[in-house]
């Protein structure tokens, strides 16, 4: 078998691994990645990158739909649009492959070496990769592990083609007539809109008696009020049974909240109930590696229990999230090339690219009351902002709100819902990792007109004294 020596092996070339492979060749350490399916992972290949064209091609339609029943704005549609689903597939797959090949080469253009095939190690600092030119033995000084996650599936339910993961529903070859959702945390929320939009019945089961558990009820409102405008049917409370085959399409039996069995029938039912740690079939088990719960355990350095065994992304704990992997992609080369950097952010921005969308930093104020610190909240309503009149997107109950400490105003969470607040996020970041203050964002002199004056004037009303409320 052949055998090849490296300073860094990065197994998995996701947002964790392919950053922390273009950083290791960008500090000049020698630096050979492993993947065995394709360049850029579950991001950018069967999550965030084909689900936000999934969202934005339905958002499109829906637009379009809409203008077709009712002229708007002056804009009038004479017939609907028609949908070419294996078309808006196609395209979406176009996306892929254009940021799969450009991470693919940027890693040439580092000078990392890339290596096809699935790893399996046979020790901590060793493993064979199966590549179509056969076995290859890679040994290395360091190895940082980024093998990522999978989705969680509901075995019982039982064996149907019609029970479909997120990786399916960002494929299917047209939109189900009726889809049936069963968990609405953000990637069932998001998927469900989004076939919502393209003209779907849409159908959630959920255990909890809340969509998006983790966020408080006045941040979900507007996002349960689309759901109920939109004629989303919301089966809180429940836990789904069993799927049995049609002839057309599926049985789906639940347990509903007063416990009783009740069944709907789905053209698809779509399995978003989490994703685990891909902890399986690579050898972990030869690495003598700590874990912690299902994650593998690491310090604030990502520094494993093994010396010069890092482990960055999904493998490593929440927040599941591509910004995460990739930060400590970041911070794990710094250390490898004697940099000692911790892995140390105040917090890490979260996103539900639902309709609208919700972003949230830092602590929510029941969080930070729990927390021990006397709070101000200062919000602020998009409906109160000229920008979001003029996109439309001032009347769907969006807010920005920041939570601050009593005593000097530091800003301990900012948290906001509305059209298009994604683009809000990494602001919100900033003021926290910068150790902001409501003064801060009060002074900063915001652009007009744009989405964002709805901070400086959240900060405001905060302080006592908002412009335009
Ligand atoms: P991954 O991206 O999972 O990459 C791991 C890679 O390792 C894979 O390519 C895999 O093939 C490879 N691999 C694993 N084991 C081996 C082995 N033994 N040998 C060779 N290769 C191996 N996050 C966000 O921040 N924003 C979003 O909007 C968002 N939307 C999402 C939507 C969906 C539908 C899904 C499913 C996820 C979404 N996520 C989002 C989560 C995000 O995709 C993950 O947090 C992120 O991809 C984790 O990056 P990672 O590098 O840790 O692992």
């Amino acid at each position: 078998m052949e055998t090849i020596q490296t300073k860094v092996l990065v197994v998995g070339a996701g947002p964790g691994g392919y950053v922390a492979a273009i950083r290791c060749g960008q500090l000049g350490l020698e630096t050979t990645i492993v993947e065995g399916h394709r360049h850029g992972g579950t991001c950018l290949i069967k999550g965030c990158i084909p689900s936000k064209a999934l969202i934005h091609a339905g958002t499109r339609y829906e637009e379009i739909t809409a203008h077709a029943k009712k002229p708007a704005m002056g804009i009038s549609v004479d017939e609907a649009p028609r949908l070419d689903f294996e078309q808006t597939i196609a395209w979406k797959d176009g996306i892929v492959d254009k940021l799969s090949s450009g991470v693919s080469g940027l890693l040439k253009r580092h000078k990392v070496n890339q290596v096809f095939g699935w790893a399996n190690f046979i020790n901590a600092k060793s493993c064979v990769v199966a590549t179509e030119n056969g076995d290859l033995k890679i040994e290395a000084e360091h190895v940082i592990l980024a093998n990522g996650s999978e989705e969680v599936s509901l075995d019982f339910l039982g064996d149907s083609e019609h029970i479909i993961s997120s990786t399916e529903a960002l494929s299917l070859s047209e939109v189900p007539k009726h889809l049936a959702v069963i968990g609405a945390g953000y990637i069932g929320l998001e998927l469900g809109i989004a076939y919502r939009k393209l003209g779907a019945e849409v159908t959630f089961i959920e255990a909890a008696d809340s969509i998006l558990p983790q966020y408080d009820a006045e941040l979900t409102r507007p996002v349960s009020n689309w759901l109920k405008k939109n004629k989303i049917t919301m089966h809180m409370s429940c836990k789904a049974m069993a799927v049995k085959d049609l002839a057309k399409g599926v049985e789906l039996c639940f347990e509903n909240a007063e416990g009783n069995e009740q069944t709907i029938n789905a053209d698809k039912v779509l399995v978003t109930v989490g994703r685990r740690p891909n902890t399986k079939n690579w050898g972990l088990e030869n690495m003598c590696l700590d874990m912690d719960g299902d994650f593998i355990k690491v310090d604030q350095y990502c520094q494993t229990a093994m010396r010069n065994v890092w482990a960055i992304g999904d493998l490593t704990g929440e927040p599941l999230l591509a910004h995460k992997a990739s930060a400590q992609g970041e911070i794990v080369a710094e250390n490898i090339a004697g940099n000692k950097k911790p892995f140390d952010p105040i917090s890490v921005a979260a996103v539900c690219f639902t309709e609208p969308e919700i972003v949230s930093v830092g602590l929510s104020p029941s969080e930070a009351e729990a927390a021990g610190y006397e709070i101000k909240i200062g919000k602020f309503p998009f409906a109160a902002i000229g920008k979001a009149m003029t996109m439309q997107a001032g009347k769907d109950g969006g807010f920005v709100r920041i939570v601050a400490r009593k005593d000097n105003h530091l800003i301990l969470g900012i948290q906001a819902v509305g059209a298009h607040v994604a683009e809000l996020s990494n602001q919100f970041a900033l003021a926290i990792e910068m150790n902001a203050c409501l003064e801060d964002l009060a002074g900063t002199i915001h652009v007009h007109p744009t989405l964002g004056e709805a901070t400086m004037e959240a900060a405001l009303q905060g302080l006592g004294h908002a412009i335009h409320i």
